[in-house]
């Protein structure tokens, strides 16, 4: 495909799609983007298809527009990628979609290439949980086994009065998807892989980033992080093995909790991820960039890093004056052109610096200029506190 320009669909138009357009256009890539929404936010940048994920004439007609196909978005039902993929090459496969769309599958990929999770228990009936609290003990986290995301469909039990409203807020979304039970991991950090396999298995990764959530979703990523070396290169061939397996094309993460210098696998994106939004500055070649590479079939980018970097995002509506901001030098602020909403992600800023005391120092900077140390991003003040950077 290199010589005309090729034309990348994506499914879903949110935040993602819109930065895999900004990455792939220098490179002459077009995009066409299909969404439920006629204001999904990627729709800004690329031409955007309102279509629903059932409408197959719809996406008859994007897939005859298209040389390739992706995804913003890990929740399009497995049956549209695999309409699709009768179609159009479509990256990564449905079949590691659908493993990523469930967390009980997902956790038995993680133990299957010998990784350790949370001890866990699928939950299909108030009998189910019951058992299942029993098994694992409390503190436990009760999940959905689908479509949860940034902390939704999730309940955590302290003690055993919590199972009945665990059961209550959670019980109803038991069929026909199901749930599970994990146990609670007191974890001393939370990383994680962003890696990319090409279309030849070519495989790379990016520096293991750290990240902090806050109501369960995330709120900064750091990278790089100082943890042992052997942790690295057992969590990089973790990933290595599961694409692999997975036969899986573009960019991937997986997210680990690190506990007693353990690491657990926590979930898998079968997508360009949060936690490596700081690479379209902080590395050679930025996540979105590889993936548009990867599912085109083309030479995968260098993922090293060029700065030590510090990504905040900015959940609910854009802090204030961005002006104070961009007149900070190491700032790069991105808009992601959403209406504000509360949990909405509707932007980032990442920090860069030449070494970590320039990093924090400026990190500071940023965090005072928009008076968010505590109201905007409560997790930097334990950034800060815990000398992180
Ligand atoms: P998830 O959507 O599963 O990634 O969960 C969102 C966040 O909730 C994680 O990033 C953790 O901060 C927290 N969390 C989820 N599962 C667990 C667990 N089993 N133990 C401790 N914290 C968890």
């Amino acid at each position: 495909m290199i010589g005309r320009q090729p034309v990348v669909g994506i499914l879903g138009g949110g935040q993602l799609a819109r930065m895999l357009v900004l990455a792939g256009s220098p490179l002459g890539v077009r995009f066409v983007v299909v969404d439920g929404s006629p204001e999904a936010c990627a729709g800004q940048v690329a031409p955007l298809r309102v279509a629903d994920w059932r409408d197959t004439e719809s996406l008859s007609r994007f897939a005859a527009e298209v040389d390739v196909a992706t995804f913003d978005f890990e929740n399009v039902p497995a049956e549209t990628a695999t309409w699709l993929a009768k179609r159009v090459p479509v990256y990564p496969n449905p079949s590691a979609l659908a493993v990523a769309q469930d967390r009980v599958s997902e956790k038995m990929a993680f133990r299957d290439i010998g990784l350790e999770t949370p001890a866990f228990l699928p939950v299909a009936s108030r009998v189910d949980l019951a058992f299942a609290v029993d098994a694992i003990g409390l503190p436990a986290i009760l999940k959905t086994r689908r479509l949860g995301y940034d902390g939704k469909g999730q309940f955590r039990l302290r003690s055993p009065a919590d199972v009945e409203p665990a059961w209550a807020a959670l019980g109803g979304q038991a069929s026909p998807h199901g749930l599970v039970l994990e146990a609670f991991v007191p974890f001393s950090r939370e990383l994680s892989v962003v890696a990319v396999r090409g279309q030849g298995g070519e495989f790379r990764a990016w520096p293991l980033t750290r990240n902090w959530h806050h109501d369960g979703i995330l709120a900064l990523s750091l990278a790089p992080t100082d943890i042992n070396p052997s942790l690295v290169e057992t969590a990089i061939g973790r990933v290595r093995t599961l694409a692999e397996r997975l036969d899986y094309v573009g960019v991937l993460a997986l997210e680990l909790f690190e506990a007693d210098g353990r690491l657990l696998g926590n979930e898998m994106a079968p997508r360009v991820h949060n936690s490596g939004h700081w690479t379209i500055e902080g590395a050679v070649t930025s996540q979105f960039e590889n993936h548009v590479r990867a599912v085109l079939g083309w030479p995968l980018g260098d993922t090293a890093l060029r700065a030590p970097s510090l990504m905040f995002n900015w959940i609910g509506q854009l802090p204030e004056p961005r002006g104070a901001a961009l007149a900070l030098p190491g700032v790069h602020w991105h808009d992601y052109g959403k209406d504000p909403r509360p949990g909405r992600k509707v932007g980032h800023a990442t920090v860069s610096a030449s070494d970590a005391s320039a990093l924090a120092e400026r990190a500071s900077a940023l965090a005072s200029a928009l008076g968010c140390q505590r109201q905007l991003n409560p997790a930097l003040a334990a950034v800060m506190t815990a000398g992180a950077i």
